[in-house]
Formats: C-alpha cells, sequence, structure tokens
C-alpha cells in the first residue's frame, strides 16, 4: 500500500481555538486520517523538533500553522516547516492577518512586560522579575525563546501557499481544504480558501440592511436590546460584515451578535480596517467635526473595533518600531 500524505499542524502566538478547531471535524476527522498520516501535531501528538529536523525538505504535503508569529521559536519552527513541507496554509486569523494577537502592536515589547508582569492588578512580584532569555543557576543554564517587539503574520516571516481565515475557520472548510489538497484541486497559490464574497451577502439579515444610513451613535451591543430579525447596522450597531468576507455561515450573526472581522477581508479589499472606517465617516450625521467627533466617542476602541483581527498585517501594521 502507498503511503499516505503527511500532514502538519503547528501553533505559534493563538489562543488553542484553531486547534480546537481541527477536533471540531468530529467523525470526519475519521475520514480525514484514513487520507493522511499526521507527522506532526505538538498539541496532540509526541513529536519533538528534532523528529522535524530529521524529515527530508519536502516531504510533508501541506503543513497548517495557526498564530501569529511573536517569538525567536515561533520564527525558527516556521522556518524549519516552511523547509520541510511542500505547501504552507496560514491556519486562522492570527497566522493570516495578525488576529487578537496583533493588537499588541500598539505597545512595544517594554511596555508589554512592564504591564504582564508589574502592573497587571492580578499580578503579586514584590521582586520586579521579568523572565530572562538565558538564566543560569547552581550550574545549568536555560534558554527561553526571545519575544519580539512586534507581532507577525505567518506570510511576513515565510512564504505562505494558501489561507484558511477564521477566528477559528469552520470545521467545513478545513475539510474542504484539505480534500482539495488531496485531490491536486488546489486553487492558484496565495487564494484564501473561503468564498470570495462579503458576509453581508451570506446574511440572515441582509434584507433589512439600510441602504442609506445616518449614524447619531454607535450602541454597544451588550447595553442594547438588540432585534434579531433587523441588521445591525440598521439599529445602530456596529458590524463588520460589509468589509468581511464570507464563509463562516454567518455564525454570530445567528447568534444575534455583530460580525467583528474575523475572517479577514475580500480580494478586492487591501485594508479591511480603512475600508469599514471609510464607509462609517461617510455616513455620520452632522457636517461639523464637533459633531462627527461626538458620534466617533461611541466607539470606546477604534482600533480594537476596526482593526480587531488585521491590524498586524494591514497597511498601519504597528505603532513600535520592528525591533
Ligand atoms: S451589516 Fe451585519 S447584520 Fe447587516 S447585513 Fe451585513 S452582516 Fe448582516
Ligand atoms: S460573523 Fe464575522 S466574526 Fe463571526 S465568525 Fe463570521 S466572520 Fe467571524
Amino acid at each position: 500500500m502507498p503511503d499516505k500524505p503527511k500532514v502538519g499542524f503547528y501553533w505559534c502566538a493563538s489562543c488553542g481555538g484553531c486547534e480546537e478547531s481541527v477536533v471540531d471535524l468530529a467523525e470526519d476527522i475519521l475520514t480525514v486520517l484514513d487520507s493522511i498520516d499526521i507527522v506532526f501535531w505538538p498539541v496532540a501528538m509526541d513529536f519533538k523538533k528534532r523528529d522535524v529536523e530529521a524529515m527530508d525538505d519536502g516531504s510533508i504535503l501541506a503543513t497548517l500553522i495557526n498564530g501569529s508569529v511573536r517569538t525567536s521559536e515561533q520564527e525558527e519552527m516556521a522556518r524549519l516547516l516552511r523547509k520541510k513541507s511542500q505547501l504552507i496554509i496560514a491556519y486562522g486569523s492570527c497566522a493570516h492577518t495578525g488576529g487578537i494577537p496583533g493588537l499588541a502592536n500598539q505597545f512595544g515589547r517594554d511596555k508589554i512586560l512592564h504591564y504582564v508582569y508589574h502592573n497587571s492588578p492580578t499580578v503579586v512580584n514584590k521582586n520586579k522579575i521579568v523572565p530572562d532569555v538565558r538564566y543560569k543557576d547552581n550550574g545549568y543554564s536555560v534558554t527561553l525563546p526571545e519575544f519580539r517587539n512586534v507581532v507577525r503574520t505567518l506570510d511576513q516571516v515565510i512564504d505562505v501557499d494558501y489561507y484558511l481565515p477564521g477566528c477559528p475557520p469552520t470545521p467545513k472548510l478545513l475539510k474542504n481544504a484539505l480534500f482539495a489538497l488531496l485531490e491536486g484541486k488546489a486553487p492558484e497559490k496565495g487564494s484564501v480558501l473561503a468564498p470570495n464574497t462579503a458576509l453581508c451577502d451570506d446574511c440572515p439579515k441582509k434584507d433589512s440592511k439600510p441602504e442609506e444610513i445616518e449614524y447619531t451613535q454607535f450602541k454597544r451591543p451588550h447595553r442594547t436590546n438588540i432585534d434579531p430579525e433587523k441588521c445591525f447596522l440598521a439599529q445602530e450597531i456596529f458590524c463588520m460584515g460589509p468589509a468581511t468576507r464570507g464563509g463562516c455561515e454567518a455564525r454570530c450573526i445567528i447568534g444575534n451578535m455583530p460580525c467583528t472581522g474575523c475572517f479577514g477581508p475580500t480580494s478586492r479589499v487591501k485594508d479591511q480596517g480603512a475600508k469599514i472606517l471609510s464607509s462609517v465617516c461617510s455616513a455620520i450625521a452632522g457636517l461639523e467635526e464637533n459633531e462627527i467627533e461626538k458620534v466617533l466617542e461611541t466607539i470606546p476602541d477604534p482600533i480594537g473595533t476596526f482593526y480587531r483581527y488585521a491590524l498586524a498585517g494591514s497597511l498601519l501594521r504597528r505603532k513600535v518600531s520592528l525591533d
């Protein structure tokens, strides 16, 4: 019997939700496992870096890497897996566009470490210790991965063949992508393996989306009695649907929560945050600067709202230097 194609999974800076989404394949995982050999998956199986180093270059058909790249170890593993794999798939928002970890690009390394180890309300650290990259004690030494100054998307570090978007991607998209690769039906290199249409096109509330609107405020969803039948924008609740790629089966909308943009933009949009910002700003009621500012003040965290998953991969990228 011929060898099955080899597939790897790896995680960088992420929450673990993408790993969960692989498990969410449920009984489909058995069909997938009939067709592939998983040769590296640190979260679920006991493989070591040296096992990957011993593999022939290009011997893995595809490795799915989730998470953005923050540490020297993540960068090293991404480069090693690139060498060993014919195809690299950026799996999930963090690898694709930077994701939630990318929001940290508003602050430098020192500020982040200072907050996490000294000032966070739940931390007690009387001696003000922060982790050292190299530590020696009693003749033994320990080396930790270096914490870089910025978060990068996977394709800012290595060449990426495909992107599977979402926080996390749906099991259906994962299964379709794996079988397309196995059957040699992969699309053009660089493709995002999800529909290239806006989420609004798949949205069950799309018929109530207003053609024209004048925003007088943006209401916070948790403080609003949301009409489940009506488009969020029509209720002056901010929704990223118009600037976001479809393919998630409108999961948040069906749960009566607005889209926060995890599938990233369609191929026609270069910068997801700038796209929604321009559409929102052109629809604010009032012409005077103070009137417009008053409406914008009802969005308490503009970067976290417009660039929640996409700051690291955006045209802005970061507020701090690379090193
Ligand atoms: S703006 Fe949001 S709620 Fe309205 S149609 Fe688009 S995705 Fe649906
Ligand atoms: S509705 Fe928006 S935030 Fe929710 S899963 Fe879909 S793309 Fe992601």
